[in-house]
């Protein structure tokens, strides 16, 4: 019989799975099974289409026959088959379907990756296979042709015998070798296995002849009717091996909570229920389920680098990728799930996949989605909404601020921070609800905890006012509020900014007086704390309290703390906030310091300047330069 060759690039791509020591060798099932799915498929809906009723869905299934002996596997389904010329055209050439993109220039490496994503139809059976056979009879002919190949070499074709339409595919597993174990796709535990994770979903029973053990009947007992060792029998069962119907092509009305618990649990390998559980379905521009959880704890990875975003994505039921990242904002990483698409094709390469418009349109959807069950869980039940953010809340934070804060408007709703009134995490939309009617800003301090804001003398004169202030605990926090300035027109205002917007025209009038008759004493104490600050200002935050810091500019305390802690670059200068030092005019220690300043002691008003300067850093919660001098100095004030 002659020997036929392939098509250069099938050649190729042929070459490539016989080489591959591929670890993903297993998906070769899921592609014969879903060419399988997709012929009966077309054979279904061609009946359908002829009005021809003598075919029901029953009637359909696909069979595994492994056989030991032999060391071969069969795939077997009663969908459309081929004719001879579908044969040689289908299996001859690769990418009929025009569904992978093979380019000459790609680096082998690549190639794998797209096989490891993607599978590549039916060459994958030889990934595992150096023997193909495929007997296919077409729906309506009465011959049947047998494809066989062995490898690059070529393939050849013959005439053959088979009962019924349809395909039959024989794969002479390879042999054994040391870094594979070809025999375990004999295994019927194996291959169930396999069943149940790529191809769970078809749609078409999967059958195998399962052997099976099962009690004699009437062996348990003896003549008398009393208990005994009872005789066992194998028997053989026809097993459909995957369930079907997927859970989320299920209608949510039928679907108990435990089950989507249970099916999360095992599909995601958590121990604990989801949080939340997002079931959706669309019609229309992108046809798709989606079936959504976000955990109730966060991964113990989930804040460094080993963690990986993504959706498993399905393509009509057949999983096509395991973490598909497309699918998900990384302020949402932290949602685990699958989408099932119906405009999927099921051969995409990687780099298709990433340009896909359906991809994209899904995403979108999906980001709004999942948006708005946040909400309403924010607004139904604000307990488990307070769970969810503790886990997740720094990630949606991390959200407003990255690009340029491009996703502030989507995630502001979103954001809880602890309120100085309320005592408890609080919306933006609560805060400005409370706003007191002269009051211009959004207020907010940080600090490392809420206990120790709670003690900071720059809050004083807001709280005194009954204005609410907000906590941020967080490294990233300030970053985010800059970032996204204000809110329904309501500007972000820190504790420490130099203007707090507090003062009416007259104290406005009173305090420059004071300030012009201060003058000099203030110059004097700005000097010799010898360029530490940019100023030195009579406060009107402070009321019992003597000193504070503020800043000037761009750059809070707050921030100045966390962008020194990152990792710098070589030679990278450190960041320094503009540091104005608050005096409280009222505070009997400023009168001290006038009184010293007015008498010409001015060693002793530059050494209190110091020390000022110093505790208002303690209280910021930042070192101070020389704690030995400032212990020293302390002491001498003590024994005076
Ligand atoms: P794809 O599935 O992307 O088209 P494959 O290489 O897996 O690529 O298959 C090539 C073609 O061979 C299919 O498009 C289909 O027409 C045909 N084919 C494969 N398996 C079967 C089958 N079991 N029954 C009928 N036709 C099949």
């Amino acid at each position: 019989m002659a020997m036929k060759q392939f098509q250069a690039e099938s050649k190729r791509l042929l070459d490539l799975m016989i080489h591959s020591i591929y670890t993903h060798q297993e998906i070769f099932l899921r592609e014969l099974i879903s060419n399988a799915s997709d012929a009966i498929d077309k054979l279904y809906y061609r009946t359908l289409s002829d009005g021809d009723t003598g075919l029901s869905r029953d009637d359909f299934a696909i069979s595994l026959i492994p056989n030991k002996e032999a060391r071969t596997l069969t795939i077997e389904d009663n969908g459309c088959g081929m004719t001879e010329e579908e044969l040689e055209n289908n299996l001859g050439t690769i990418a009929k379907s025009g569904s992978l993109n093979f380019k000459k220039e790609n680096e082998p490496k690549e190639d794998i990756e797209i096989i490891g994503q993607f599978g590549v139809g039916f060459y994958s059976a030889f990934m595992v296979a150096d023997k193909v056979t495929v007997v296919s009879r077409a729906y309506g002919s009465d011959k049947a042709w047998k494809w066989e190949s062995s490898g690059v070499e070529g393939y050849t074709m013959e005439p053959a015998e088979r009962s019924g339409n349809g395909t039959t595919i024989t794969l002479q597993l390879k042999a054994n070798s040391e870094e594979n174990n070809y025999d375990e796709y004999l295994d019927t535990y194996r291959i169930r296995e396999l069943v149940r994770k790529y191809s769970d979903y078809i749609r078409y029973p999967i059958r195998m002849d399962v052997e099976k053990s099962r009690m004699i009947e009437g062996t348990d007992k003896d003549a008398d009717g009393k208990y005994k060792t009872p005789e066992y029998e194998t028997y053989t069962e026809n097993e459909v091996l995957n369930s079907m119907v997927p859970l989320w092509r299920k209608n949510k009305n039928e679907i108990k909570e435990e089950e989507y618990n249970q099916f999360y649990k095992d599909k995601f390998h958590d121990f604990s229920d989801p949080l939340l559980v997002i079931h959706s379905s669309t019609e229309g521009t992108a046809t798709y389920n989606a079936l959504l959880f976000i955990p109730s704890q966060a991964p113990y990875n989930y804040y460094s680098r080993d963690y990986e975003k993504g959706l498993q994505l399905y393509s009509n039921g057949v999983m096509i990728m395991e973490k598909c990242a497309d699918l998900l904002p990384d302020y949402f990483s932290f949602v685990r799930g699958l989408v099932d698409s119906q405009d999927l094709s099921l051969n995409i390469s990687r780099e298709m996949l990433q340009h896909d418009r359906q991809l994209k349109l899904i995403e979108g959807r999906l980001e709004k989605k999942i948006k708005s069950e946040l909400e309403s869980l924010l607004n139904h039940d604000r307990e488990k909404y307070e769970q969810f953010y503790r886990n997740f809340g720094l990630q949606l934070k991390y959200g407003v601020y990255a690009d340029y804060g491009m996703h502030k408007d989507l995630l502001q709703d979103l954001l809880l921070f602890y309120s100085s009134s309320e005592k408890k995490l609080v919306t933006f939309k609560e805060y400005i609800s409370r706003m007191k009617e002269d009051q211009k800003y959004i207020y907010y301090a940080c600090g490392e905890s809420v206990d120790r804001i709670d003690l900071l003398p720059q809050t004083e004169a807001l709280k005194e006012k009954g204005y609410e202030i907000l906590y941020l605990t967080d490294d990233v926090d300030e970053f985010a509020l800059r970032m996204m300035m204000k809110v329904d027109d309501k500007e972000f205002r820190s504790v420490s900014a130099d203007d707090l917007g507090l003062e009416t025209e007259e104290e406005k009038q009173e305090a420059a007086k004071q300030v012009e008759e201060n003058k000099d004493l203030l110059a004097f104490l700005k000097d010799s704390l010898s360029g530490k600050v940019k100023a030195v200002i009579l406060s009107q935050k402070l009321k019992s309290h003597p000193v504070c810091l503020s800043t000037e500019g761009a750059i809070s305390m707050e921030m100045e703390k966390v962008l020194n802690a990152m990792p710098q670059p070589e030679g990278g200068e450190k960041v320094q906030a503009q540091r104005v030092l608050e005096i409280n005019a009222k505070h009997p220690v400023f009168e001290k310091l006038a009184k010293l300043y007015a008498d010409g002691d001015k060693d002793r008003v530059a050494k209190y300047a110091k020390l000022l300067y110093d505790q208002a850093l303690l209280i910021e919660g930042m070192s101070i330069e020389d704690p030995l001098a400032f212990s020293n100095d302390i002491c001498e004030l003590m024994v005076q």
